[in-house]
């Protein structure tokens, strides 16, 4: 087995990463270091989250800069705040014996000050997000002439989070000589493209098949009625009295309202999405990276750059809509050599999607069933039991109120004690689970429903339109400005508050737009336009007053002129909020 001191790494880096327990490298790092240290042929690997890729860029490339020389001589752009920490404090502890060498994170959403009195102390290696590093560059702080490296890390996430032209200007400010590597975890066009355009005949490196899920998750789904998802999120957390693990919804207010639920009916959970302040999303993430916090409910944009290792379960409460999405979330289990389980809870609507994610996993995704109650109390009676085996007694001090205890309980046989200490955590879940219903539905009956046309649940109906009230709203870009339906959706999905959002009637016309969104987001989306840049072009957006014309005087679609409407990508997540705000509240149970 090859070990770090097989490559040509100087024994300060070596020090290092034995002190953080690295003792043979991983297979990104195998392949990675050797051609960095030994080429300076561009690089593409293709390699998901976990896999030790920062140790693999990031050890070559320390071991390649000049201290001395005090320009910036590595630039690494990452998608978020978080995996830009992350980077960069991973980078100083393999720089620990190279204390001259000086690393800076510059992100959004913190001082530009402080990042300013940093970099002008001089910095040979920056991590940072697009947009941060733009301005920087912009302001003439920061000077990337001279660099020799660029990465660009987790660049399918920079593309999905809209850097694309921040990047490009930053691109443009780099000398032509120098090595750019670029990691990502899925391989669509738009990469590729970049490679193209900015790379110069780059290697290109995977680990694992290309697109997979890590090889050591495991993927099933459980098929339940859109109503029942609340219901079976709370069994699949019961079944695993033990469990770690992110629950992945689609919006800000689902992942709220997830995690309200599971708060209420006692599971040791919180939420964290886009409407909390930095501190709380911080002191979320503190709880959950120290284990004070068993479930995490995220939306997929706040859960970026979650570096925790040993999660056991990657949940889809919903599934998402991009095939890559799923990759990115079930990567973050199975990491580090350990075991993970991803689980998608599915209703009938659903099960296409299922079949696409397998194509591009490559890993067949099996259907389980939902637990039943008994099966459930079962597991909980035998998790207690062993609780109860291994706990360490205080024994000196329980010892002095033994013989009070005894005494008090003498008149119990031993048989009862055991029932009634059992008991005391139990009986909520035996009350909860009797008669518990089963919540699979089957497949066939899915088909058959399908083919009569109607919806599996009654509430679910993917062409029922009643009860959504729409806001029309106008958009001063149109075709012209190189606006489709699919860029318009793009830019509402990709947007952490709307995404999942009822969408109603899209007419792109040359100059301008006309859309409907679900009323109760008017503001999100005023906010999500409003002075944003789309192809370089300011954004203005306004609520349109007064009814609708009618068809006949209605503006006509550019293209076909028919009418749109029922235009919608995602009637599930409305239409499950209201079915399991209805569902049962009973059950679970308090946790330490
Ligand atoms: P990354 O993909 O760079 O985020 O790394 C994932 C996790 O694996 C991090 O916690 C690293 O500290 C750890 N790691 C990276 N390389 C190694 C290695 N060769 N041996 C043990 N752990 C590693």
């Amino acid at each position: 087995m090859l070990t770090f001191e097989n490559f040509d790494l100087s024994t300060n880096i070596i020090s290092a990463i034995k002190e953080l327990g690295y003792e043979n490298p991983t297979p990104i790092q195998e392949k990675t270091i050797p051609h960095l240290l030994n080429t300076n042929q561009d690089l593409v690997g293709l390699a998901q989250t976990g896999t030790g890729k920062t140790a693999a860029f990031g050890l070559p490339i320390l071991e390649q800069i000049d201290p001395r020389n005090k320009f910036t001589q590595c630039i690494i752009l990452s998608p978020t705040r978080e995996l830009c920490m992350q980077i960069s404090k991973d980078m100083m502890g393999y720089a620990k014996y190279l204390p001259e060498i000086r690393v800076t994170a510059v992100y959004g959403g913190a001082s530009i000050d402080n990042q300013i009195r940093d970099l002008k102390k001089g910095s040979h290696i920056i991590v940072g997000t697009p947009g941060r590093v733009l301005d920087l560059l912009q302001r003439r702080i920061l000077k990337i002439n001279q660099i020799k490296f660029l990465v660009l890390d987790e660049a399918d996430e920079m593309l999905n989070m809209g850097f694309k032209e921040d990047m490009d200007a930053i691109l443009e400010t780099t000398p032509k000589e120098k090595q750019t590597l670029l990691f990502s975890a899925t391989m669509p066009k738009e990469i590729r493209n970049i490679a193209l355009n900015y790379m110069n005949n780059p290697e290109e490196i995977s680990v694992g098949t290309k697109n997979s899920g890590a090889d050591d998750v495991e993927h099933f789904y459980y098929l339940v009625n859109a109503k029942n998802r609340y219901l079976a999120l709370k069994r699949i957390a019961d079944i695993n009295p033990d469990i770690f693990g992110i629950v992945f919804c689609r919006t800000r207010r689902e992942t709220q309202e997830v995690a309200d639920k599971l708060i209420q009916d006692g599971y040791n959970a919180d939420s964290l999405h886009g409407d909390l302040s930095q501190a709380q999303r911080d002191h979320v993430m503190s709880k959950f990276r120290s284990k004070h916090l068993q479930i995490l409910v995220a939306t997929d944009v706040a859960a970026r750059g979650i570096d925790v290792n040993d999660l056991t379960h990657i949940i889809n409460y919903n599934l998402p809509d991009e095939r890559e999405i799923y990759i990115h979330r079930s990567g973050r289990t199975g990491r580090a050599g350990k075991k993970g389980v991803s689980v998608s809870i599915v209703h009938s609507r659903e099960l296409h999607k299922i079949r696409e994610i397998q194509k591009i996993l490559k890993k067949p995704i099996n259907r389980k069933d939902v637990p039943g109650g008994e099966e459930i109390c079962h597991k909980q009676l035998m998790n207690m039991i062993s609780r109860i085996e291994k706990i360490e007694t205080i024994d000196n001090q329980i010892e002095e109120f033994l013989p009070e205890i005894y005494e008090k309980l003498s008149w119990l046989s031993r048989e009862d004690l055991l029932k009634r200490f059992v008991s005391v955590e139990f009986n909520r879940f035996l009350k909860y689970y009797k008669n518990a219903p089963d919540l699979n539905i089957s497949e066939k009956s899915v088909n058959e429903r399908t083919r009569k046309g109607r919806g599996i649940d009654g509430d679910d109906n993917r062409f029922e339109k009643k009860g959504y009230k729409f806001t029309k709203f106008f958009l001063t870009i149109g075709e012209k400005d190189g606006l489709t339906k699919v860029k318009l959706m793009e830019i509402i999905n990709n947007d952490d508050r709307l995404a999942g959002a009822e969408i109603g009637k899209i007419e792109i016309l040359k100059g301008f737009t006309f859309f409907e969104v679900d009323a109760r987001l008017e503001n999100e989306v005023i906010k999500a336009f409003n002075n944003k840049r789309y192809l370089g072009k300011r954004l203005k957006i306004e609520v349109k007053t007064g009814q609708p014309k009618r068809n006949s005087d209605r503006p006509k679609s550019s293209k076909s002129g028919k009418s749109e409407y029922g235009y919608s990508k995602k009637h599930e997540s409305g239409k499950s909020k209201t079915a399991y705000s209805k569902g049962a509240r009973t059950g679970g149970r308090k946790r330490s």
